[in-house]
């Protein structure tokens, strides 16, 4: 059962969020300021935090950076404006997704298990198998035809992701979001100079691709060359 903090100054809104969230089924806690919510996320491991920008006590922006500077729990902002440069602040200072007010607490909800999810608490797969691919994702390595591949963190977490879907067209804008968590893309060449790296790590090219498909305006394949 994942555990959430919310921490919200709006009663009506954490009432409503924690009703929801605890009938679907996940473990939720709530404080009404800044304060009492960084008492409360030093004393437990939460799964997932669920942060107002507007409290009464301290910016939410201050809370964010106590809690990373106290460890990596998955956060997600909640804003009242739909604020770009406020949102793309807030991304770079460490926060993992955002909603804009006013939200459902079904959105919530799905945003909530959509990064639990990404960040593999949600009971992923430890091993994912394409072809001559292998993806240990407790490991965070990966091997092709059983030997090991010599990635970097981004490398290792471009093919994880691509090994997860495999035969998906996935685009440079989703990749920017879930590898890169620049939900607003930002330039297109660093999907593209992984892409290459990645490629010649598996010993292919563009002009011989084997699983790395790219198609110009659409995204990026992986598919299984061993498949007919
Ligand atoms: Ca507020």
């Amino acid at each position: 059962m994942p555990s959430v903090l919310i921490i919200e100054d709006e009663p009506a809104i954490r009432q409503q969020l924690v009703g929801h969230l605890s009938d679907a089924g996940f473990d939720v806690d709530a404080a009404g300021t800044g304060m009492a919510g960084i008492e409360r996320y030093t004393g437990t491991d939460w799964d997932v935090i669920i942060l107002d920008l507007g409290l009464p006590d301290i910016e939410g922006a201050d809370v964010l950076k106590m809690i990373r500077g106290l460890g990596d729990t998955p956060v997600i902002v909640a804003t009242a404006q739909d604020d770009e440069r406020t949102t793309v602040a807030l991304l770079n200072a460490g926060a993992d997704d955002y909603v804009t007010k006013p939200f459902s607490a079904q959105h919530l909800e799905a945003r909530i298990r959509a990064l639990l999810r990404r960040v593999g608490d949600d009971a992923a797969p430890e091993r994912i198998t394409v072809g001559g691919i292998e993806v240990d994702t407790a490991a965070k390595e990966a091997y092709l035809d059983g030997e090991r591949l010599d990635l970097t963190l981004k490398e290792y977490e471009l093919l994880a992701y691509l090994c997860g879907r495999p035969g998906t067209m996935v685009s440079k804008r989703e990749l920017l979001a879930e590898v890169w968590r620049q939900p607003y893309g930002g330039a297109d060449k660093t999907v593209d100079v992984h892409l290459s790296w990645l490629r010649r790590k598996l010993g292919e090219s563009a002009a011989e691709p084997r699983y790395i498909h790219t198609r110009r305006g659409a995204g990026v394949r992986l598919d299984d060359p061993t498949a007919s």
